[in-house]
């Protein structure tokens, strides 16, 4: 009998487990990028504020160029930024792109179908009521919901509330996350390597996904594997924290010290996860906080991050989209599961020669071969005990919508 948690009903577990983060804070705009807004944004105002010319040319009343051609007397300049004056019947105005529609006119004929005569203009196509127009509130209508709470904020988000003219938003406040490295062998980059030592490559690779959410990260340094120096350093930090992020010594060897530490001051209710890479993956609550223990293996840490702890990170700051999802797409490769766990391989997306695309497996799928991650493009998914034919198709979840 399988005493490994298949990742879906992991997901669900911990997703039903989360603390919530209820603070709001308002944020300056360009700070807001990637974080949770926590109110629906109903627009203030109508975008466009007034209607106004989709083309340089001249603003005009339709019903003066019905028959043609028409010569109409330029009656004034509008440019973008300005206001006109009303129109009277047998008169144009030269107006520009973004300038207002004055009042009187319903239509601008554009440049290209005039001909300028002094202080006249000739009308050479008719032209109808609302033509080359951008109407008052098309685009967004005033007390209109314009972002619901929940939503990430995206670069375009905040460009449609910078056109309403606002200049923060409400958010949920960070989220303060220790993110702590284990293992006797390592050490920051930037420093010499002495033998048997390895760089801290985990914190660099997750710290930046942690930012991106808006995270405020809280470091421990290096943690040594001893029981008590794991123990003391969780004890101090989880309690400025709201969630408590350890690599390494997850696992049940000798040296592996997290569960133990962990278990002296909380629990831990997942344990043991059906998917490959990232088995040694636990989660729990340590001094009443959040905790998640990755495995140390690079390539584990990151993807076992993506998609187990991100989606939860997301969750706790009130995010309504937790998950990504993938597409369905075609390998150029064969594997065999015999594995009851679900693997997730880094793949290439490629679409040479016959321009259809189709994922390619990274050559080298050991957990410890950082590399394979920046190479890859993405990550596709085999579920247990399947097999895979050239051909088939399989689940392909981006690096570009796991990373966003
Ligand atoms: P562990 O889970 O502690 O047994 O670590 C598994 C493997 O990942 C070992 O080869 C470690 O040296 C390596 N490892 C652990 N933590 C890190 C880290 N922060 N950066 C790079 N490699 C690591
Ligand atoms: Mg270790």
């Amino acid at each position: 009998m399988t005493n490994l948690t298949p990742i879906d009903e992991a997901i669900s577990t911990l997703l039903n487990s989360l603390p919530a983060i209820e603070e709001i804070e308002s944020t300056p705009l360009m700070e807001c990028l990637g974080r949770v807004l926590a109110e629906d944004f109903t627009a203030p105002l109508d975008v466009p504020p007034h209607t106004n010319s989709a083309m340089d040319g001249y603003a005009l009343r339709s019903e003066d160029v019905k028959f043609l051609p028409a010569t109409l007397n330029i009656s004034q300049r509008i440019i973008a930024g300005s206001v006109g004056t009303r129109l009277e019947s047998g008169e144009a105005a030269r107006i520009f792109t973004g300038a207002p529609l004055p009042e009187g006119a319903d239509c601008v004929a554009m440049q290209e179908n005039c001909r300028v005569k002094g202080n006249k203009v000739e009308i050479l196509k008719t032209a109808n009521s609302g033509e080359n127009l951008r109407l008052m509130g098309e685009d967004i209508t005033k007390g209109s919901i314009m972002l619901e709470s929940g939503v990430r904020l995206t670069p375009q988000d905040l460009g449609l509330v910078a056109s309403v003219g606002r200049s923060t938003l409400g958010t949920r406040r960070r989220l303060k996350v220790a993110l702590i490295t284990t293992g006797n062998e390592l050490i920051e980059p930037g420093k010499e390597l002495l033998p048997g030592q390895i760089y801290n490559s985990n914190y660099y690779a997750l710290a930046p996904l942690l930012r991106q959410m808006g995270c405020d990260i809280v470091k421990s340094g290096i943690v040594a594997d001893s029981f008590e120096k794991t123990r003391n350093t969780l004890e101090q930090i989880a309690v400025k924290v709201d969630c408590v992020i350890t690599t390494g010594g997850v696992s049940v060897g000798e040296e592996d010290h997290v569960k133990a530490a962990v278990e002296e001051n909380g629990y831990l209710d997942l344990w043991k996860l059906a998917i490959k890479p990232g088995k040694p993956f636990a989660s729990g609550k340590i001094m009443g906080k959040q905790f998640f223990g990755l495995p140390g293996n690079p390539v584990s840490a990151f993807v076992t991050f993506l998609l187990l702890v991100k989606p939860c990170l997301l969750s706790m700051l009130g995010s309504k989209k937790v998950r990504v999802r993938g597409f369905s797409i075609k390998t150029n490769f064969s594997s065999c599961s015999v594995s009851e766990r679900q693997e997730y391989l880094r793949v290439k997306l490629q679409n040479e020669e016959t321009g259809v695309p189709f994922i390619e497996r990274c050559q080298n799928q050991s957990s410890g071969v950082g590399s394979s991650l920046a190479i890859a493009d993405g990550l596709a998914v085999v579920p247990p005990h399947t097999e895979v034919s050239v051909g088939d198709h399989l689940e392909y979840i981006s690096f570009s919508e796991l990373l966003r």
